[in-house]
Order: structure tokens, then sequence, then C-alpha cells
């Protein structure tokens, strides 16, 4: 289809006068039946594609989400703008709940899911009675940033999509290198001539870029709260821990009188929810959250993210600071550090990269369950399933840490400049259109 006809849905179904850069483009595509991957900003307007395309075409659209709350959120969504035949199928229904869905799926147009439930031999001979229309990914840079350490049902996704037969794929991310894109589509081993692959600039020209490097904890913390005082808000600021994210909203309350309150996922679900509202109607000035907190919130006027914290990468470090600034309006990202910071995030590598001794003492079944975890067990089961042996896992293992070290040492590096910011963003993500 083209732009003046797809234009034309847009704004019957939808109410919107024109599209948002990209969007045209990679709905002529899918259109055309390409295979896409689409890298559009935060805020791009990523989910109009393949709600678009439910429209446009027959069929079920399934939509693998990483985070039941961004599934729900879609879900809400959906049902405000009218649409119905919408379901989510989660982890948290009961089992009779899920077996009516999947007895029922004729009668959607969309279906939310995890990769762990799409993993599951029952949704897959459900899903493969029904015409698909799309097969979606959203958030799809986890396959490659989760799928490895600790989703491993992401990298089944390849799988999951043959036994499906095949039915057309839609990419959605914001946040990907080069390599990371090629390292995404690769494994569902189609030639390239059958991919459409979209790249938009991940400059955001509104979001003002600083690092500050301080001698020591003592003056970050002074920093932090003289920067939350003098920076207009609403503010989001990250820590790597639960505890610090916890124990500094409430010294950031008192020290800077304004309403602050932490999420992270240790919260339940109703106190995680009511935070998210409180702060999208302006009831909380600032939010203290560790990474749970960010992917999916859909408030356009945060005028400032603060990382308390390093991130796991460069990548991560984007995706976070792109909650900044939606409306376009100026706003602020600002990077503190104290020299020894990536500590805590050498650790958090070592903890979730299963060891030599782990993998050979759990496979070897001198360990078990108990011992290693319920995650990595899940993680080694995976891989031994997919045939490789304890030696293949370890190397494997190996590399993936050289490689998040490698990812962090290159967010430090950013971290220890005092300028040239943009540039070096812009430079990793393979973006051509430098800015200053
Ligand atoms: P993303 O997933 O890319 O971060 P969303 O899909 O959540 O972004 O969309 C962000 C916002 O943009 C939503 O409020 C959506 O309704 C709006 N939006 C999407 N497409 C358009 C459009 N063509 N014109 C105006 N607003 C749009
Ligand atoms: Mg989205």
């Amino acid at each position: 289809m083209d732009k003046e006809a797809l234009t034309a849905v847009l704004t019957d179904k939808f109410g919107f006068t024109s599209f948002k850069p990209g969007q045209a483009e990679v709905l002529e595509a899918l259109t055309a039946g390409k295979n896409t991957l689409a890298m559009l900003p935060t805020g791009g307007g990523k989910s109009l594609i393949y709600q678009m395309m439910g429209n446009l075409r027959e069929g079920l659209v399934v939509i693998v989400t990483p985070l039941l709350s961004l599934m729900q959120d879609q879900v809400a969504r959906l049902n405000y703008a009218g649409e119905s035949k919408v379901v989510a199928l989660n982890s948290t229904l009961p089992q009779d709940a899920r077996r009516t869905i999947l007895r029922g799926l004729n009668q959607y147009k969309f279906l939310f899911v995890s990769p762990e439930m799409l993993g599951q031999t029952v949704v897959q001979s459900a899903l493969r009675k029904v015409k698909i229309n799309l097969l979606v990914v959203d958030e799809a840079h986890t396959i490659v940033s989760w799928g490895p350490d600790f989703r491993p049902d992401y990298l089944a996704l390849p799988q999951v999509h043959q036994k499906l037969g095949q039915p057309q794929l839609l990419l959605l991310t914001a946040t990907a290198t080069p390599q990371m894109m090629s390292n995404i589509t690769s494994p569902f081993g189609l030639v390239p001539e059958d991919w459409f692959i979209y790249r938009q600039s991940v400059d955001r020209p509104n979001i003002y870029l600083h690092t500050e490097q301080l001698d020591n904890e003592g003056q970050k913390r002074e920093r932090l709260a003289e920067l939350v005082r003098q920076l207009k808000g609403p503010g989001i600021v990250y820590f790597s821990s639960r505890k610090l994210a916890t124990s500094m909203a409430e010294w950031l309350r008192e020290t800077t009188g304004q309403r602050v309150a932490a999420y992270h996922a240790g919260l339940d679900t109703m106190s995680r929810y009511r935070i998210q509202q409180q702060f999208m109607l302006g009831q909380i000035d600032v939010i203290t959250a560790t990474s749970a907190f960010g992917m999916g919130i859909d408030k356009d006027d945060v005028r400032y993210v603060i990382h308390y914290h390093l991130s796991n990468d460069l990548a991560n470090y984007l995706q976070e600071i792109g909650r900044a600034g939606r409306d376009g309006e100026q706003s602020a990202a600002i990077l503190l550090y104290v020299p020894g910071d990536e500590t805590m995030q050498l650790h958090m590598i070592d903890s979730t990269i299963p060891t030599r001794e782990v993998i050979f003492g759990y496979l070897e079944k001198r360990f078990g369950t108990d011992e290693i975890g319920k995650d990595k067990a899940n993680l080694l089961d995976f891989y031994t399933k997919q045939g490789l042996t304890a030696d293949q896992i370890a190397d494997m293992f190996d590399e993936r840490r050289q490689q998040r070290q490698a990812d962090l040492a290159r967010l430090v590096g950013y971290a220890k400049s005092p300028s040239g910011l943009r540039a070096k963003l812009l430079t990793h993500f393979g973006d051509e259109t430098t800015g200053a």
C-alpha cells in the first residue's frame, strides 16, 4: 500500500492526520510482505505500526512482549481506543482461563504473549490453527540483551517462528547498534533480501547530555540533591540497587522537600502501579528507580534523567535517558560518576553469568537447582536442550562475560568524557547524522 492509502486508514481508524517519521515506510514494507526490523526512537509510535496492520489485514497479530506491565499497558491502550478483540496471555492467568483464550483465538485481532508463554507447545499448537497476520517482537533488543543471560526463551524465537510456519515478522526496538541488529535478525535464517531494515537516528537533539565526575560517594550525594533542587521536574534518578533507590527516596524527600518515590521490581504490583500513576498525574516529582522502571512508560514531559549509578552499557543508557523529553521540549540526561562505580556492575555480571564451576557442577550433577538457583538452572537446561555440550556452554558464557565487560567499559569511557558526548553516542550506534 502506498503512503496515501495508509494515511487514509490512519486518519479514519486512529484519528491522526500524519505519520510520525518511519511509520509509513515500515507500513509500506510490511504491506508489501517484507519482514521488518524497525528502529524508531522511544515515543516514536512503534505500537501504531502493528495496530495498523491489525486493521489492514485479516488474521491474528501476535505481539511478544517482555514484561507483564507492558502487556497490560498495551491491552489497556487498545481497549481505550475502542479495540475489543485484544487479549493477553500470561502466567498470572489461571490454567482454565488460558485454555479458554487458546480455544477462542479466532475471535481476536491482537494477542500479547511473553516469550516464555510462546515457547509452550500448547500455545504453539493453538497458534498453528489460526491465521497469523504478523508476528511482532516488541523491544526486540531484549533478544540479544536479555536472551543469553536470563530470558533464554528469547533465543528460541527463531525456532518458534519456524514452527508457526514462518509468519511475517516485525521486530521493533528503540536501541540497537548495527551489530545488535544483525545479531537479532540473522538467527531467523532469512535471506537479507527478505528483510526491510529501518533505522532512524538515535539522536534526540532536545536532550542535553552531561557527565560529571566526582571524588567520592558523599560528594555525589550532595551533587544529586543540588541537581534535584535546581532542575525543573518531573525527573527520574536511576540507581543500581533497590536498597539505595529506597533510602535515597527518603533522603531526597527530606533534603529537597520534593515529592519523591522509589520504584523497583521488589515492590508488589499494586504499589508499582500506584506510583506509576501518581507520576503520570504529576503527584510525584521525582522517581528514584532501578532499571525496572521505564520500559513502556508513556509520560512525555519528563524533564531530566539522572544516573546515580551506571547502566549496563550504552544501549541501556540510551534507552533510559530516552524517557526524557518525549514532548520535544528541552530536557537533560546527567550521568554522575565516581571512579570505581563500575565495580557494582562488574559484580552483577559475575553473579548473572554462570561460571565454569557452576556450569560443569550442574551439568555433571554435582550441584542441583537449589545450589545454583532456578534462573541459572533454567538457562543451562535450555542450552543443553539445544544440543550444546558443557564445554561449548562454558565457552559461550566466557565470551558473553567478556562482551558484557567490554560493553560496560565503553559506558565508563563515556562517563569519564567531559565533552563530545553526543558524537560518542551517535558513533556507537552507527549514526551518520552527527550532531554537536
Ligand atoms: P514507542 O513504543 O515507539 O515508544 P508508542 O507506540 O508508545 O511509542 O507511541 C507513543 C505515542 O505516540 C502514543 O501516545 C501514540 O498514540 C502516539 N502516536 C503514534 N503514532 C502517532 C501519529 N502518527 N501521530 C500522532 N501521535 C501518534
Ligand atoms: Mg513501545
